[in-house]
């Protein structure tokens, strides 16, 4: 349940994710990380973003994120506790077609409500479950007692996109206006089906035996992020110009070729599609 008394919103998580970087300056909102910010990085010493489970934030780490995640989490009130924010939203982009992607850690039907809205009044915005099991999960937003990480694309990391900017400005004062709605119990409810996608698993890229990328996203899946994969439909293009065509289940791909994921092992990340009757 929303309690909705302390909210922060959060750019520069990563770096050299530049919207809510520059939407924090330009709005005094919390700057997660301004010495990745500073040199234009997605981290300085590892991702920030995977250093908030508890163990982690009770144990002795070094390098400069794992030290910011503690100042971070004294400064916004300590995870799991009452003095932890009652939500945090989380400005991020992607190299992936993603639109506007709320993501939503676990299932709390006040903030699905508000993400509805959202969906209904914006333009290509996609509600994205990822439920966390949220004492151990590593991202930021779960150091607040609920939370919404948005990820805009398609934008190259270092760089800015006004259009982007501007919608994800809107976005985010518009999140602002449905939370304080809900306190006053003036949210209006929304009602029928909408489209929620649920990560089932991430993808690598194929690989060769030493471990090396053999094959690159498929141009007709490039850009495709919440279209319908298919059997035989084809994924990767090998550097000798061979088509590797899909032989699982149908899903919906996102953050295609994201380009922070190649370290990662990731090509992308598989859904499936649900429509909830909120
Ligand atoms: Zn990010």
């Amino acid at each position: 349940m929303l309690s909705a008394n302390k909210i922060i919103i959060c750019g520069g998580t990563h770096g050299n994710e530049l919207t809510g970087v520059y939407l924090a300056k330009k709005h005094g909102w919390f700057l997660a990380n301004p010495a990745a910010a500073e040199k234009c990085r997605r981290y300085i010493d590892c991702d920030l973003n995977r250093c908030f489970a508890m163990s982690n934030l009770n144990s002795k780490t070094e390098g400069l994120e794992n030290i910011r995640a503690k100042v971070i989490n004294a400064m916004l009130g300590q995870k799991g506790t009452e003095d932890a924010p009652d939500f945090i939203l989380d400005l991020h982009n992607t190299t992936a077609n993603m639109g506007i992607t709320l993501i939503l850690s676990h299932m709390d039907s006040d903030i699905l409500n508000i993400c509805t809205h959202i969906a209904k009044e914006f333009t290509d915005v996609h509600i994205y479950l990822q439920e966390e099991e949220r004492t151990e999960s590593p991202y930021i937003g779960t150091v607040a007692k609920t939370d919404v990480c948005i990820e805009a694309g398609p934008q190259a990391h270092g760089t800015l996109d006004a259009e982007l900017f501007f919608k994800v400005e809107r976005v985010a004062f518009r999140f602002l206006e449905l939370i304080e709605a809900w306190k006053n119990g003036s949210l209006p409810k929304t009602s029928g089906k909408i489209e929620t996608f649920s990560e089932i698993r991430n993808v690598d890229y194929p690989r060769d035996s030493g471990g090396n990328i053999a094959a690159m996203v498929h141009p007709a899946l490039q850009g495709k992020d919440f279209c319908e994969l298919s059997a035989g439909m084809p994924v990767f293009l090998g550097f000798d110009g061979k088509e590797i065509l899909w032989e699982g289940e149908t899903c919906y791909p996102t953050f295609i070729n994201e380009a922070a994921y190649y370290e990662k092992k990731i090509a992308m990340s598989l859904a499936k599609r649900d429509y909830l009757t909120v």
